[in-house]
């Protein structure tokens, strides 16, 4: 993988360009593709932004989402951008296991692929260029320093702006984690003076939900949370039968995870749930517990040193018996 500088010289050349992301996007992946799909496109590219799955409904209100390809729904539409591409950016993954059913496609394309990305161990070989940093608050983040390390500042607009602000914004917990630097915050000051509307972001997220999802937070509390003192844990095991009696929808459930990190003393945090085809682990910690390496290890997963996640295709039952035993052997770092 050449550094990412490299493509520079070759921006100003029109190209088919696809920009894809991982599955079930979240606000980074959907808020990164969104600002260099904006940001390609004002260089006179031709560009598509392909989405593995669907995504939250509540990320509709970002500029030019109703121009995104779900792979999944319309997969016909999707493989033809991708015949057509010559560079395909990948943003905020870096295995193409992520990227589920688009995995073999993007595998066996002639294209270019470049690499956008702060997840730890990339899949390197993959890529033509690219850049993964890990100390990176956010894909929002590097597709900002990318843009203006290139010399295009004057090409972020408010759009761009407001997409960016929205994945730096969630994926540092409201600037809360040790990776909101002051970088970030520079970069912040820089998108408000572009335009940036950070209130409206905060609220098209934040307080864009219907009822029934605080209703189901309320209940899954109550009645699904679990915590370990002795290994400063919380779980929370949320079963298919919840997610029908609220109506889940993508991105319901999004955040979850962060509520056991509230209680006094809790190190790590755990959320799985029931889905359809797979039981879908998440991780968050504080401190010195590594909830990478903790997923990689026991849940076929990864991610962040503080956040990852993982998978099983055990029961609910099974899997939450194999965690119990997975903080067993782990009792003495969750001390
Ligand atoms: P979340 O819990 O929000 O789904 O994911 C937390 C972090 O872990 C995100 O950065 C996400 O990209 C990563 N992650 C989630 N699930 C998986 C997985 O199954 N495999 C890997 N490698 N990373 C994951
Ligand atoms: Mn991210």
């Amino acid at each position: 993988m050449k550094p990412i500088q490299d493509i520079y010289p070759h921006l100003t050349t029109p190209r088919n360009v696809v920009i894809t992301t991982h599955q079930k996007p979240d606000a980074d992946a959907m808020g990164s593709s969104l600002a260099m799909y904006h940001f390609l496109t004002s260089l006179g590219h031709s560009v598509t932004v392909v989405s593995p799955t669907n995504w939250a409904k509540w990320l509709d209100w970002m500029p030019g989402s109703a121009n995104v390809i779900d792979y999944e729904l319309q997969r016909d539409r999707g493989e033809a951008a991708l015949q057509q591409a010559q560079w395909v950016f990948c943003l905020d993954f870096n295995v193409l296991v992520r990227t589920k059913h688009m995995a073999n496609s993007l595998r066996q394309g002639a294209y270019d692929r470049v690499l956008i990305d702060h997840h730890q161990q990339p899949e390197v070989a993959l890529f033509t260029w690219g850049i993964s940093d890990t100390a990176k608050s956010s894909t929002c983040e590097m597709v900002y320093d990318f843009i203006v390390e290139g010399g295009y500042s004057d090409r972020i607009t408010p759009a761009i702006a407001d997409c960016l602000y929205a994945g730096v914004m969630t994926d540092t917990g409201s600037f809360r984690f040790p990776s909101a630097s002051a970088s970030v915050h520079r970069m912040v000051a820089d998108l408000k003076d572009r335009g940036l509307k950070h209130t409206l972001v905060h609220e098209h997220i934040y307080d864009n939900f219907l009822e029934n999802r605080l209703r189901f937070i309320g209940h899954i509390l109550l009645h699904r949370m679990d915590v370990f003192y002795e290994y400063n844990t919380a779980l929370i095991s949320i079963p298919k039968k919840d997610l029908l009696r609220y109506e889940i929808k993508t991105g319901d459930t999004e955040g979850l995870v962060n509520y056991p990190l509230s209680i006094q003393g809790i190190k790590l945090a755990a959320l799985v749930i029931d889905r359809d085809e797979e039981r879908k682990w998440s991780f968050r910690s504080k401190g010195d517990f590594d909830v990478n390496t903790f997923a990689r290890n026991y849940f076929e997963g990864g991610g962040h040193y503080n956040a990852s996640g993982g998978r099983s295709s055990d029961s609910l039952d099974t899997t939450v018996q194999h965690f119990i035993e997975a903080l067993k052997e782990n009792a003495l770092q969750l001390q």
